[in-house]
């Protein structure tokens, strides 16, 4: 998608602090991070937002959850627990569209969200 930060990304045409490296997404760090972690997971394909995901053939919602989940792992916060957010729309914050999962941890998460 032209002019889309995350494509430009997930092309390797935009930099990142990539984490890791799937065929079908693609996990960098937040470049304003809000916990010790942060993590975002993007399906190389853009999809908009997670309606648009949900809908994707192939399950391809649940291989970025799992990548979120391994990303989990390898960053040694799965035993303390995580969050893991998908903001979507104007009143849920998304700023890109290009369909993200936030994945924070590292401190204790507070709710509800302010
Ligand atoms: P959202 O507000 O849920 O759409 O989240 C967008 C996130 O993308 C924000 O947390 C930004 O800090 C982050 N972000 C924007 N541009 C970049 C970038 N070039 N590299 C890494 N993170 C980015």
């Amino acid at each position: 998608m032209p002019d889309c930060i995350f494509c430009g990304i997930a092309a390797g045409e935009l930099p990142a602090a990539i984490v890791s490296d799937k065929p079908r997404t693609l996990a960098f760090r937040d470049i304003n991070p809000q916990a010790p972690v942060h993590v975002l997971i993007i399906p190389r394909e853009h999809h908009p937002h997670l309606a648009a995901l949900s809908a994707a053939e192939d399950d391809l919602l649940g291989d970025l959850v799992e990548h979120a989940r391994e990303v989990a792992e390898t960053e040694g916060i799965s035993e303390e627990g995580y969050r893991v957010v998908f903001n979507t729309g104007r009143n849920g914050g998304q700023t890109v569209d290009h369909v993200h999962a936030h994945l924070l941890g590292g401190r204790a998460m507070s709710w509800p969200p302010g």
